[in-house]
């Protein structure tokens, strides 16, 4: 079981914005373009064709959110392929997969990705000196869960 996972300086920044939240998110990925050149970026479907264009280079675009991008970003941080998690979800508005929402900030959490879901937090990360650096993500031990007995 591996209980940690080492970051390189160039960490793969996964992006999601639900629509009234989108202006925010290219607005704040502008504002950071120097510091994001520095990163391999990847997001959701509409999100992703939206930074192409904003940022002028190349974003890894999944399936748009609603119809399973959120689901490939999921598993994507459950197998290591991602390290940071900029996630702007609506707090005022139902989404029609709310539960695949739920579900990916679930999965972030098992996994102890690096998560910031309003721009104040992802300014906070995107500062930190340990985004310029190597860092050693703990992993929680999942070992005894997977050896549990079933009856
Ligand atoms: P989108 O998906 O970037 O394809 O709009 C965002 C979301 O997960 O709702």
């Amino acid at each position: 079981m591996i209980k940690s996972r080492r970051l390189n300086t160039r960490k793969r920044i996964a992006l999601v914005a639900h629509d009234n939240k989108k202006k925010d998110l290219i607005d704040w990925a502008v504002f950071n373009k120097v510091v994001l050149a520095r990163h391999e970026l990847a997001a959701t479907g509409t999100t992703g064709k939206l930074l192409e264009e904003q940022l002028d280079r190349p974003v890894k675009k999944l399936l748009s959110g609603p119809l399973g991008g959120d689901q490939q970003i999921g598993s994507m941080i459950a197998e290591g392929e991602l390290d940071v998690l900029i996630f702007f979800w609506d707090p005022m508005e139902a989404q029609p997969h709310d539960s695949d929402v739920k579900a990916l900030l679930r999965i972030a959490i098992a996994w102890n990705c690096i998560l910031a879901c309003d721009r104040a937090t992802a300014d906070f990360v995107l500062t930190s000196p340990l985004m310029q650096d190597d860092y050693t993500v703990h992993i929680p031990d999942y070992s005894e869960y997977l050896k549990r007995k079933i009856h």
